[in-house]
């Protein structure tokens, strides 16, 4: 319910740069837009692009025109995460003064070889949580889980439970390149922009719980989170451009626009026929309920 006392609503779209905007991506923007809309809120643009070596230059330009050509109308300035590694180095020192993470000279090779398969890869078996030997190099910095059931209630997805501990482990904040991990920054972004809700695709489910946990840990507000199905082709992988998902120039604005809508419940009326149509039609027409709950669907 909104009451005089409820938060205005701040929602965001926080697209990797690593290439164009593509059917799959649209879902992500348009669901976080509409929600946004729909309530009178603010959506903001994220650029997250920390990962440098998979960040093509362009890219990012590339997905704001786009979005731009579709019609979509963020509030305030675009975010790069690029810029902001300071802040980011903040937190980490507030978890290190508090004695939670921890230096880790694990290899890949070497979890592998000593774990069992979790959620998301082979569960961190705790190796270095109680200090290195001294011939032992430090390469990442992992925080400390617990293996208490960490639930939240997602709007589209239901309810979903995890224990960090035992399904994925103490988790990388810092890589061993030195680059900070997309759980810590997208946590310190969120809190920073103001967001009360996260709707994304349903890729990410499984990152939530470990993002409540940091948010837990730094003392900042846990926003409502709503996961979208991801598209996915024939073989059940997401559409990305490694899957060769063709780019938005391939279908044109309004058609991609039309078939989002479609994939995410709402089939649009044959007399939306321009991009003004649609912007004015989509907004009142959304109603999170309509939603498909599925975490995966094939394109309509
Ligand atoms: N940058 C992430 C991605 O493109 C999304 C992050 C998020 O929405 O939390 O997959």
């Amino acid at each position: 319910m909104r009451g005089m006392t409820s938060l205005p609503y701040i929602g965001r779209f926080a697209p990797s740069p690593t290439g164009a905007l593509h059917a799959g991506s649209l879902l992500a923007a348009l669901g976080s837009c509409l929600q946004a809309r729909s309530q009178q809120g603010q959506w903001h643009l994220r650029i997250e692009d920390l990962d440098t070596p998979r960040c093509p230059p362009g890219t990012a330009d590339s997905i704001l025109r786009d979005l731009e050509r579709c019609g979509f109308e963020w509030d305030g300035e675009i975010v790069y995460q690029s810029r902001r590694l300071p802040a980011y180095q903040q937190a980490l020192d507030q978890l290190q003064q508090a004695g939670i993470i921890y230096p880790c000279a694990c290899s890949r090779r070497e979890i592998a070889d000593s774990s069992i398969s979790g959620i998301d890869g082979p569960v961190y078996p705790g190796t270095c949580r109680n200090g290195l030997a001294p011939e032992r190099t430090p390469r990442s910095l992992r925080i400390v889980t617990h293996s208490e059931l960490l639930c939240f209630d997602d709007g589209i997805q239901g309810r979903i439970c995890q224990r960090l501990q035992s399904e994925l482990g103490d988790f990388v904040l810092r890589r061993a390149d030195g680059v900070f991990a997309y759980q810590l920054a997208v946590v310190v972004d969120d809190a920073e922009l103001g967001i009360t809700e996260i709707v994304r695709g349903a890729d990410l489910l499984n990152s939530t719980p470990r993002q409540i946990h940091l948010q837990q840990l730094l003392g900042l507000p846990t926003p409502r989170y709503a996961h979208l199905p991801v598209l996915v082709n024939q073989q059940g992988q997401k559409l990305s451009k490694q899957t060769l998902a063709p780019p938005l120039s391939a279908v044109g604005p309004l058609a991609a626009l039309r078939q989002a809508m479609h994939a995410l419940g709402h089939p649009p009326p044959a007399e939306i026929d321009t991009l003004a149509a649609f912007w004015q039609w989509a907004p009142t027409a959304w109603d999170m309920a309509k939603v498909p709950r599925r975490r995966t669907m094939t394109p309509v």
